[in-house]
């Protein structure tokens, strides 16, 4: 097996005891990306010399007996909504092609004072809209486990380039399921934090109200580990939390005491891949057999969340797009006559399909005669939603469920069709809209081979309790510890 393709606990452990060198990790890594990225695609820009110089600074401070950080060594890949003072940052999108910023986004910063190495920037759907990465103005991940099929988005390359061993660790963002669906696709394990647990400052804007930064990696341990250096209050972001960041990774091995599973039945009605469903069943079993009470609840909203997720996300991402005119932000045409010209062009001319598809919806669900009876209304079903997983969460620690209604599809299956891709985030928009967190496991594989995950959600801020409980069903389990083949068509 690659280095890379360790468990990041292991990695740590090994750089700690002197098996292996940071320089040696970062090369191997490299070397993988060498290899297989030209089929997988899931980096938009790799930071071989910086990471290198990276490395050996670490390697000299460890043999000099220095005090290192959480990460030290470790090869974290990060994906390209998040700026970086040194590595280019285009959010998937024409618009921003050549951009180096000129600060790091607080979890940038949290990684560096960890002494993680920053391997490179992941491909992601142009402003994180979509759930395929096929939106990425520079073409599409691959999930490395069937090249004929998409990652999943909008975090697809972080979730392809931990399950293909180009890096043991990833960043993402989810703003309706964008680290947990790709995680599925992919074989990972991705987690959505609670909203306001993982500062906001320096990620790009989508959706600000639904927005957060988390982890992917290999298993459990990794992603608690990841989660562990990312979390914390900002002052710079006005809705991240005070609240002290616990040891996530401490008390893994401690099962939850009597787990309440609740499960909803409108989860596995039509629409459900029989393959899905099997999988969240059986993983279903495993906890019952754990001792874990599986009950079901009611999620009377829920049927909504759709509706509600794409009225009141494509209005944020309106409002917040609005500064990329070619003046304040992004890329400027030359062909315009005047100044209103020059506006439409730029953004007509930089803005991928789905992006000009959501400013028009956001738009116009927030203008004079339409606001109250779109974006007010979907305000009002949020909040019912909100109150329903309120109730929930009075009787079960977790609610379980599948991650997306199928595994991995065919690259363009849903690009043509914009309402069967949004409906496929049934499952995953619902914890953002309520700021709940959510992570998806690996629970097994179709007979084709390709990856599907489990869906955990949790009540806001018990994330340490929601990774002990995904870390029950691993242990069980070993469909983490596959590792993908590159099988497929990279046509
Ligand atoms: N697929 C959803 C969308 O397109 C979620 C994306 C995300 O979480 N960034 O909006």
């Amino acid at each position: 097996m690659t280095a890379c393709r360790e468990p990041a606990s292991v990695l740590i452990e090994r750089l700690s005891n002197g098996e292996t060198t940071s320089l040696e990790l970062t090369e191997a890594c490299l070397a993988e990306i060498t290899s297989h990225d030209g089929a997988v695609g899931a980096f938009l820009h790799v930071a071989g010399d910086s990471a290198r110089q990276a490395a050996e600074s670490i390697d000299r401070r460890r043999a000099a007996g220095e005090p290192l950080g959480r990460l030290a060594g470790l090869p974290v890949a990060v994906k390209d909504v998040l700026v970086t003072r040194d590595q280019p940052t285009t959010c998937g999108s024409r618009m921003l092609e050549g951009w180096t910023p000129p600060y790091d986004a607080h979890t940038v910063e949290k990684l560096r004072d960890a002494d993680a190495v920053l391997i490179g920037k992941t491909n992601m759907d142009e402003f994180a809209m979509g759930s395929t990465t096929e939106n990425s103005a520079f073409g599409p991940t691959r999930t490395p486990w069937q090249l004929d099929c998409v990652a999943g988005g909008s975090s697809g390359g972080s979730a392809a380039a931990v399950s293909a061993g180009f890096a043991p660790l990833a960043v993402g963002s989810d703003t309706g399921g964008s680290i947990r669906q790709p995680a599925s696709f992919c074989g990972v394990v991705g987690l959505k934090p609670s909203y306001g647990r993982v500062s906001r400052y320096g990620l790009v804007a989508y959706a600000s109200s639904l927005d957060q930064v988390g982890p992917f990696a290999r298993d459990v341990a990794g992603a608690a580990m990841l989660l562990e250096v990312l979390a914390g209050h900002d002052r710079r972001d006005g809705t991240s939390v005070d609240q002290p960041v616990p040891p996530y990774g401490q008390q893994l091995e401690k099962p939850v005491d009597g787990l309440r599973i609740g499960i909803c039945p409108d989860h596995f009605g039509d629409g459900l891949d029989p393959e899905v469903r099997e999988a969240v069943e059986r993983a279903l079993d495993i906890y019952r057999g754990l001792g874990a009470d599986v009950q079901e609840i009611e999620l009377p909203h829920s049927r909504f969340a759709v509706a509600c997720y794409y009225l009141v996300a494509p209005s944020e991402a309106s409002s917040n797009l609005a500064r990329y005119d070619g003046i304040h932000y992004g890329r400027r045409t030359d062909d315009h006559d005047g100044l209103v010209e020059m506006y439409s062009n730029s953004r007509g001319a930089a803005f991928g399909t789905e992006v000009k598809r959501r400013i028009m919806l956001g738009t116009y669900a927030l203008s004079a005669g339409y606001y109250d009876a779109y974006y007010l209304k979907a305000q009002k079903v949020r909040r019912l939603i909100q109150q329903d997983y309120s109730q929930a969460f009075a009787d079960v620690d977790v609610i379980a469920s599948p991650v997306a209604p199928t595994p991995a599809v065919r690259l363009g299956q849903l690009t043509d069709d914009p309402l069967q891709m949004y409906l496929a985030d049934a499952y995953t928009i619902s914890a953002n809209l309520a700021g709940l967190p959510g992570v998806s496991i690996p629970a097994g594989f179709s007979q084709d081979g390709r990856p599907i995950g489990l869906q955990l959600l949790a009540n806001a801020f018990t994330e340490d309790r929601l990774l002990r409980a995904a870390a029950m069903h691993e242990r069980e389990t070993d469909w983490h510890l596959a590792t993908p083949t590159f099988a497929g068509d990279a046509c």
